[in-house]
């Protein structure tokens, strides 16, 4: 069984020329599209389907994807797995075949769970000025564990599932294996068209406006529904038996919909939901518009606490027990991700402070002003864990290092979660609330849709602060105690300014 602490605030848990920060408004050109035709078996825990990829290469020879569920077909081992997916998890199958490029069968060579694509054909690069696409068939058994993609006796749900495009970024293809830690997960902003076939008795949600969605009958017994949403960095889906049930109002323009299950504490998934529109609408306030027009939070299985996608956020059931002491904070948390993580992307495999540090600083900003009792002991112990580090010291960890680094879960979430909020707390010490919040509206505007690193953050923060921040953040999230009296001289001279 997975742990169940506070310090797990979700999911279980850099620049070549060429790369250029692009401004919001410059409109997404050359953004994939994946369109797939997906046929699920409730029943027999079964997915396959065909999906289409159209996409402009990064690199003249290959293209690669990420075929997660693949992870899940082999026996993982060690405390990390086990926490991540439970004591005895059953094995899931997943074949890929009928691969091709623009039309034309091509042999792919799989490492791990990446799929190499050859797009060079006898030796001739692609052309690089037009879209390509890349097409492959797919079936899978769902493996059973306590994780973002299995099922239980009432729903099945699908986090991390259709294949995906590895990112290449100024470090090159970024083609890293799955880890037990953290979220390992690295996508680009792109548009889906999804036709999802399943029992007609059976309910669903998804990324995808799925209020909106056509749905037809094409056999009997069966239904399809016809899910289409934009400027996504993932496409996660949940399918639900009859025992389940939802309650929905709006935050600004955005459905909100809790769904929850027959035998869950009815009080408290009103207050989950309660707690999600009100951040959502706080959220789209405070750190800028969200853009989608549905948010769906979803009472699933397993053990994995809460785990975000974009539009759309699983809860695992302890969240909907009676007085259930988390669920709040978590939804919470859950939510600002829409904004760290799926409107702003980072590689959560090296900077995974970048989402859940800010993510967290959100969540605790959130509950301060409408949760206090939550805000006050959450503040409290982000602070505690954060600030008071000698041991990472000595053991040279920190933040800002890759997902294979953190020997265990506590590391990740007193470096990554508290000692991020830490900096950000202070910094509000110093600016105020509102002039955090300004800047980091600005920061979010700036990179909206796109993918940011920990460098442009630094830059950011220099040009904001008029002043260089490196020292700042390289005590912070370095852990470079030769920087502690640079970076404490810094937030004082940021406070003076500030009070002038
Ligand atoms: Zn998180």
């Amino acid at each position: 069984m997975r742990k169940w602490a506070f310090w797990l605030g979700c999911s279980c848990l850099v620049m070549n020329l060429g790369w250029p920060a692009k401004a919001s408004e410059e409109p997404l050109l050359q953004k994939p599209l994946y369109q797939a035709n997906v046929h699920i078996d409730p029943v027999k825990k079964e997915v396959s389907g065909s999906i289409a990829i159209t996409f402009w290469p990064k690199d003249p020879k290959h293209a690669y994807l990420h075929l997660y569920p693949d992870v899940f077909t082999k026996r993982q081992d060690g405390m990390l797995w086990e926490e991540l997916l439970g004591k005895e998890p059953g094995l899931g199958t997943y074949d890929s075949n009928k691969l091709t490029v623009d039309g034309k069968a091509v042999a792919g060579k799989k490492t791990g769970h990446i799929l190499e694509i050859p797009l060079a054909a006898e030796g001739k690069p692609i052309s690089e000025t037009g879209p390509h696409k890349i097409e492959l068939n797919f079936a899978m058994k769902l493996p059973h564990n306590d994780g973002r993609m299995s099922y239980d006796e009432h729903a099945i749900w699908l986090g991390n599932w259709l294949p995906i495009l590895a990112v290449y970024d100024q470090g090159g293809w970024r083609l890293d294996a799955y880890e037990p830690v953290g979220d390992p997960f690295y996508s680009e902003v792109a548009d889906y068209e999804v036709n999802v076939t399943f029992p007609a008795g059976y309910q669903w949600a998804s990324t995808a406006p799925d209020k909106a969605a056509e749905v037809i009958a094409p056999s009997k017994g069966e239904k399809t529904a016809r899910l289409r949403v934009k400027d996504v960095r993932d496409f996660a889906l949940v399918v639900m038996d009859a025992s389940y049930q939802s309650t929905e109002s709006k935050a600004g323009d955005t459905v909100v919909r809790t769904w929850w299950r027959q035998g869950d504490d009815v009080q408290q998934a009103k207050q989950n939901h309660q707690a999600a529109v009100s951040s959502l609408a706080y959220f789209h306030q405070n750190l800028g518009a969200y853009p989608y027009t549905e948010y769906d939070v979803i009472r699933t299985g397993g053990a994995i606490n809460g785990m975000e996608y974009p539009a759309l956020v699983f809860l695992d059931g302890r969240h909907f027990l009676a007085n259930a002491e988390y669920a709040i904070d978590t939804v919470v948390h859950e939510t600002a991700h829409q904004w760290f993580y799926g409107l702003v992307g980072n590689d959560q495999l090296r900077e995974a402070w970048l989402d859940e540090g800010f993510t967290e600083y959100a969540t605790i900003a959130f509950l301060t002003e409408q949760y206090p009792l939550h805000g006050a002991e959450r503040v409290r112990r982000r602070l505690a864990n954060g600030t008071f580090v000698p041991l990472y010291v000595k053991e040279h960890q920190r933040p800002w290092q890759a997902l294979t680094e953190f020997p265990a879960n506590q590391y990740y979430s007193d470096l990554v979660y508290s000692r991020t909020t830490s900096m950000l707390w202070l910094l509000r010490g110093a600016w105020g609330e509102e002039r955090l919040y300004d800047v980091l509206r600005q920061y979010v505007a700036t990179y909206r849709y796109q993918l940011v690193s920990g460098e442009q953050w630094k830059a950011f923060l220099t040009k904001a602060a008029g002043e260089d921040a490196s020292a700042f953040l390289d005590y912070w999230m370095n852990l470079d105690m030769s920087q502690q009296e640079q970076a404490a001289a810094w937030l004082e001279r940021q406070r003076e300014k500030q009070q002038k």
